[in-house]
């Protein structure tokens, strides 16, 4: 159990690889030198390449000698973070304030090690998809592919993501059905008064108390408004106002974000920042202008296929080390767009380390590509196998 040998070999190839993309990391929709390099090789491997998709997206499609059969997608993303990577790493990125700190490099180096060694051997009947997205980091780079046709020009029965998960141990994985990821909402809270001496409060109508009890009435939407067997969360995360100690202003902004899982909790807090914001304000003498934004849907796992993967991460490391009902996870993933539109799976593969996504001394760990690789080339051969998978 563990990594097959054949990807094992090839660890120090992938390293440098994952190496030289970390050292060249780019933010959404700028992934030109990144694209390139994963559709080169795609090619260089004779698989039928496809470029830009979704701007700097790519699609490497291969057919398997054993003849036909379903088509599968298997996506990674491949944009980094605007953030200074602290990891003082030999590979370290060269470009300032761009930082690989959630592992897409690892993960577009792990669909690479698996695109050759499926090219190699071609040992499955049908068609796997090699879906190389841009802009996960909140810019929706798996809708903008979607948006440019990815399903219509490439069919796929299923599809299936990964992510490297640095909170669970190296050599595990956990996949479960049903919610893996919040649904990542956007809120904007214009708060408007009367503007004042600091001195004379009477005179005016602060935005800035306003703002204060806006801001912890919006909480009693989790404690009292959710489902206790449910989740969900509201953040205030950015409070603009005023500009000087003896002014009251006439504005407070706020800014933040709902996450949920279940469509009913979505819009119920969709609902209650409106109707929280606007009689909140409304009863202290001043109005609110709610702006809220729908970004990422939740990610859902397809039952069938959801047991499937867990299946096949079994038969790499032992029932065991395979976590089949994770506690989801309050982030985001657009890869949730995806599975809203074909059946799939979204799995974490156990990276361990100090650091979690996002940090600035995070480091894919290079352990992890033969691991990752060998899931996916797993996954290919037993769904496509011989059989007639249907
Ligand atoms: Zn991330
Ligand atoms: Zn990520």
């Amino acid at each position: 159990m563990g990594p097959r040998t054949e990807l094992q070999e090839m660890a120090a190839e992938m390293t440098a690889w994952r190496h030289d993309l970390h050292q060249h990391p780019e933010l959404g929709y700028a992934e030109t030198r990144t694209s390139r390099a994963v559709a080169d090789r795609l090619e260089s491997w004779g698989l039928e390449v496809h470029r830009g998709l979704g701007k700097t997206g790519v699609v490497g499609v291969l057919r398997g000698a054993l003849g036909d059969g379903p088509a599968l997608g298997l996506r990674a993303d491949m944009d980094a973070l605007p953030m200074e990577e602290e990891s003082g790493a030999d590979h370290r990125s060269t470009t300032p304030g761009v930082f690989h700190g959630c592992g897409h490099d690892g993960h577009t180096t792990m669909l690479l090690g698996a695109a050759k060694h499926l090219a190699s051997t071609r040992h499955f009947a049908g068609t796997v998809h090699f879906i190389f997205q841009p802009a996960e980091e909140g810019l929706a780079g798996a809708r903008a592919m979607m948006e440019d046709g990815l399903f219509e020009r490439f069919p796929c029965d299923e599809v299936y993501g990964m992510h490297n998960w640095p909170q669970l141990g190296f050599g595990q994985m956990a996949v479960g059905s049903g919610p893996m990821m919040a649904a990542s909402d956007l809120i904007k809270i214009e708060i408007e008064g009367v503007g004042a001496h600091a001195a004379m409060p009477h005179r005016g109508v602060d935005p800035v108390y306003v703002a204060s009890q806006v801001i912890s009435s919006l909480q009693s939407l989790v404690s009292r408004s959710t489902n206790p067997a449910d989740a969900a969360v509201v953040s205030i995360t950015k409070v603009e106002a005023g500009s000087a100690s003896n002014v009251i202003p006439r504005l407070a902004t706020l800014t933040g974000t709902c996450r949920s899982f279940r469509p009913e909790t979505r819009d119920m807090l969709e609902a209650g920042v409106e109707r929280i914001a606007t009689g909140v304000a409304a009863a202290l003498g001043a109005t609110a202008k709610v702006t809220y934004s729908r970004g990422y849907p939740p990610t859902v796992n397809h039952p069938t296929q959801t047991q499937f993967a867990g299946e096949v991460a079994a038969s790499l490391f032992g029932e065991e080390a395979v976590d089949r009902s994770p506690e989801p996870s309050m982030g985001g993933e657009d890869f949730a767009f995806m599975l809203e539109e074909v059946p799939g799976s979204y799995v974490w593969l156990g990276t361990g380390g100090e650091f979690d996504l996002h940090h600035p001394r995070y480091d894919f760990n290079d352990e992890a590509l033969p691991v990752g690789a060998s899931f996916w080339v797993e996954l290919v051969e037993a769904r496509l196998g011989n059989q007639s998978a249907g």
